[in-house]
């Protein structure tokens, strides 16, 4: 009798392989866990089990696997499940999602080093290649797999570093297994042989002409034992000086000691959650009411409503179920106040998943998720945290769910975040809440049609009025000369009042930067990216001109490029420049700049908004970072420089998101018990998307732009698709996209559109063409897809199309 494993790779392919394994392993293997295996002529490679069967492969002969690595599964069937529901919806072969889901850690291959830890059960090896291999890792201290396979033959190389492995004689770098690196503090104690009362009294008549080291001493011989005091600590407590305690080490009166810690402990105090307005008791019974007839509840509480607390309650009633909560955000490095705020109620059964974490700490909660510790209950997490192994997952938040960061754009899988969380949630037979104040017009459309359930709460926390928005035109300042720089005289005026008050003021510009572009005025040259069809922007910190798009730079010149004219005149505006107008127009006060030029640096995001928050200075400029979730309890004007831009966007959507970023930016005033103000300045002043942001209509917004996609044929009214073909070469791109239209148009007709050039026709020397094809809602979704893929495949096997790029979007927007 044969036995196989079906096994699933990290590569960017569709199909499973087949490999042959023992009777023995056959009992052995479970679903989701994780084997090596050989791979192509010499690589190795991790891969999941996915079917263990005893049907040998048709087309070829099954090579054996080289090892088990996992006892129990690594990947749950749940995880599974979804990721499969990832692949099929976005188009994108399971083994990337794979790749994406897992932390890199997880995915031994033939790269792998191996590291020398300890020669202590050296004696227990009989086995002549296991020595061997210790002895060679011994001498080179480390070795990666394939260098170690060059010198021995593979089979009995793995089973040797197995044995090894097995003895902690070696590891593998980084453990793959359960070690990697756990983060480790230093503690100090009594040297042992001070455990008994009498010799205690030696030590201190020993130490009597030494107080301070006396005080030490005393300081830990009132301690409990088990006090795990470190050396800062300690000198805080018997008030002395590093040298004493550096003494007494010497002496070995004191020992130093260390302990594996929890990376992620949270030092703070913990209270307890607020009390809720009667409001917000409404919404969070009817949230739950709603629960018990639909799976996903769309809640929309408008700014300052205090929906976080609203949730804080919600996820008190699952941990009192020990179930586990995922709560989502768009972007934790903007949170800091939020994730602080939860920090607060929960402890340390809050555990934050980001992006900047290093591989290690991303195990660390891995495993912490996958055995459902009381230390990792609650996930905050970015969009990533979806692939995390829930075992019990008993609500999941989506805050802020309108915002585009929750899209995946730069690579495949494209998912979106929320579109996957409620597949997860799904297989998870548990619930999950869309939280926002201008809901997606997705999500409301789909609470209009009973889709989902819909909670909303419409008043600020403590009754605080609504801002008042007023519209500047700037055609008409300009005309009346009533403007100074790029400031009209009403927001001049309403500045100088709210410092005058020592009140605070946020500006928002939508532009990082000193000026969008730079233009002569005698040629009309603009410098433009050698790699991308975009214009420069200059940046008056370091005298550059920069490309936005893939980083290039140039040092900025004043004289023309073309005609060499010293007439060059910066056009459009940057955040950098109304900082330095505001210089010009307020000496005396002080301004912070958010964007992403001056937030780079690791934590100076968190002390701006520290800066701010203990008022160290009074005005705040920045881009749409501004209107990430803040509460600044002083600030009572908002001032938004141009609005144009964010109309005049060319993207379906632009008008939503302009609603959404100016209703967002004007929640951050007035949150005291004074109503605050808002003031847009905008060429644009009849524009219905403006008109509804004073007026605070969402409803409108939501009725006049869903008429807009149903008149133009956008999602939700069809589905939309974008392919995406990419390459050096223009010509070709353009034979390639015009033959994969026409065969798209084989089966959608004419709800194919293109191939043509996107807004930036090349980035990074890469010649761009698109299609897009908008299915309408009467077609079965899984047949087109499978279409789509069928064409891919066709065009892949066309010898000359093979070198071009091809991006599939699923829900482009
Ligand atoms: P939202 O997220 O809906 O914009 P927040 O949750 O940030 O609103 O709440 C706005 C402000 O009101 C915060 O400062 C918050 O601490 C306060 N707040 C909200 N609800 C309560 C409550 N029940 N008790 C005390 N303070 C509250
Ligand atoms: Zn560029
Ligand atoms: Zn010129």
């Amino acid at each position: 009798m044969r036995y196989f494993a079906d096994i699933l790779l990290p590569l960017p392919l569709d199909n499973l392989f087949t490999y042959s394994i023992s009777q023995s392993e056959s009992k052995l293997l479970q679903n989701g866990m994780r084997v090596i295996i050989p791979f192509g002529k010499s690589k190795m490679l991790t891969g999941f089990v996915m079917n263990v069967h005893q049907n040998p492969p048709s087309t070829y002969q099954a090579k054996e696997i080289e090892f088990i690595i996992d006892e129990s599964p690594l990947v749950n069937l749940v995880q599974l499940a979804h990721w499969k529901w990832i692949s099929e919806y976005y188009l994108t072969p399971m083994g990337q999602v794979l790749k994406t889901a897992l932390p890199s850690l997880f995915l031994l291959e033939s790269e792998t080093e191996l590291e020398w830890i300890s020669d202590d059960n050296l004696s227990k090896i009989t086995n002549h290649s296991s020595r061997e291999i210790a002895y060679l890792l011994q001498v080179e201290q480390r070795l990666s797999l394939q260098e170690a396979q060059k010198r021995m033959p593979r089979k009995s190389l793995l089973l040797a570093i197995q044995e090894l492995l097995d003895h902690k004689i070696i590891a593998l770098k980084e453990e793959v297994y359960q070690g990697f690196r756990p983060k480790t503090k230093n503690f100090l104690k009594l040297h042992q042989r001070f455990s008994s009362p009498e010799i205690m009294k030696d030590l201190q008549d020993l130490l009597l002409k030494k107080p301070l080291q006396k005080s030490v001493v005393e300081t830990l011989a009132k301690l409990p034992l088990d006090s795990n005091i470190t050396s800062k600590e300690l000198q805080e407590l018997s008030g002395v000086s590093s040298s004493t305690i550096n003494t007494l080490l010497k002496k070995e009166i004191l020992v130093r000691y260390s302990k594996i810690v929890d990376r992620f402990i949270f030092e703070g105090k913990t209270t307890q959650t607020q009390a809720l307005s009667h409001a917000q008791n409404l919404a969070f019974q009817e949230i739950k009411e709603s629960f018990n007839h639909k799976k996903v509840v769309l809640f929309q509480g408008i700014t300052s409503s205090g929906k976080t607390e609203v949730y804080a309650h919600l996820i008190e009633e699952i941990l009192a179920q020990n179930k586990q909560v995922l709560y989502l955000l768009p972007e934790i490095a903007l949170t800091t106040q939020l994730v602080g705020r939860l920090q607060r109620y929960f402890g340390e059964q809050l555990v934050v998943f980001h992006s900047r974490y290093s591989q290690s700490e991303r195990v660390e909660v891995w495993n912490k998720v996958a055995a459902n510790d009381s230390k990792a209950r609650i996930v905050l997490g970015a969009r990533s945290s979806i692939f995390l192994p829930f075992v019990d997952l008993g609500l999941v938040i989506v805050d802020e769910e309108h915002e585009s960061a929750f899209k995946q754009y730069e690579s495949a899988p494209r998912y979106h975040a929320r579109d996957s969380a409620i597949m997860l949630a799904h297989l998870h037979e548990t619930k999950i809440l869309l939280g926002s104040a201008t809901p997606s017009l997705e999500s409301y459309y789909n609470a209009q049609h009973n889709k989902y359930g819909c909670v909303t709460l419409s008043e600020r926390y403590g009754k605080v009025i609504p801002p008042k928005v007023t519209l500047i035109d700037l055609k008409e300042s300009y005309r009346k000369k009533q403007i100074k720089r790029h400031f009209s005289e009403e927001l001049i005026a309403a500045i100088e009042q709210v410092l005058a008050n020592k009140e605070q003021v946020i500006l928002f510009q939508n532009r990082r930067g000193y000026a969008k572009f730079l233009e002569c005025l005698s040629c009309g040259f603009v410098p433009q990216c050698p790699n991308c069809d975009v214009s420069l922007t200059y940046h008056s910190s370091d005298h550059q001109i920069k490309c936005h798009y893939c980083g290039y730079h140039t040092p900025y010149f004043s004289h023309c490029g073309a005609c060499e004219s010293s007439n060059v005149f910066s056009r459009g505006l940057g955040t950098q420049q109304i900082q330095e107008e505001l210089a010009m127009m307020f000496p005396n006060t002080k301004v912070g700049r958010m964007d992403f030029d001056t937030t780079r640096k690791k934590n100076s995001y968190e002390q701006l908004i520290k800066g701010f928050e203990n008022q160290e200075f009074q005005i705040l400029i920045g881009t749409q970072m501004v209107t990430k979730g803040f509460d600044f309890q002083n600030v009572a004007l908002v001032g938004v420089l141009n609005a144009d831009g964010l109309l005049n966007f060319p993207d379906f959507r632009s008008h939503e998101r302009c609603f959404q970023v100016l209703q967002q930016v004007a929640g951050r005033s007035g949150r005291s018990n004074k109503q605050g103000q808002v003031i847009i300045q905008t060429y644009s002043t009849t524009h219905p998307i403006l008109i509804q942001v004073v007026k605070n209509h969402y409803n409108e917004m939501f009725e006049s732009q869903l008429a807009q996609r149903e008149l133009f044929r956008y999602p939700p009214f069809v589905k939309l698709i974008r392919i995406v073909l990419l390459h050096k070469d223009f010509q070709k791109v353009k034979e390639g996209a015009a033959w994969f239209a026409t065969a798209l148009k084989g089966g959608f007709q004419n709800h194919v559109l293109g191939p043509e050039a996107p807004l930036i026709e090349r980035i990074r020397n890469q010649y761009q063409q698109q299609i897009l094809i908008k299915i309408p809602q009467d077609f079965d979704l899984k047949k087109s897809k499978s279409f789509i893929k069928k064409i891919h495949k066709s065009f892949v096997s066309v010898g000359t199309f093979r070198s071009i790029k091809i991006q599939i979007d699923v829900d482009a927007y």
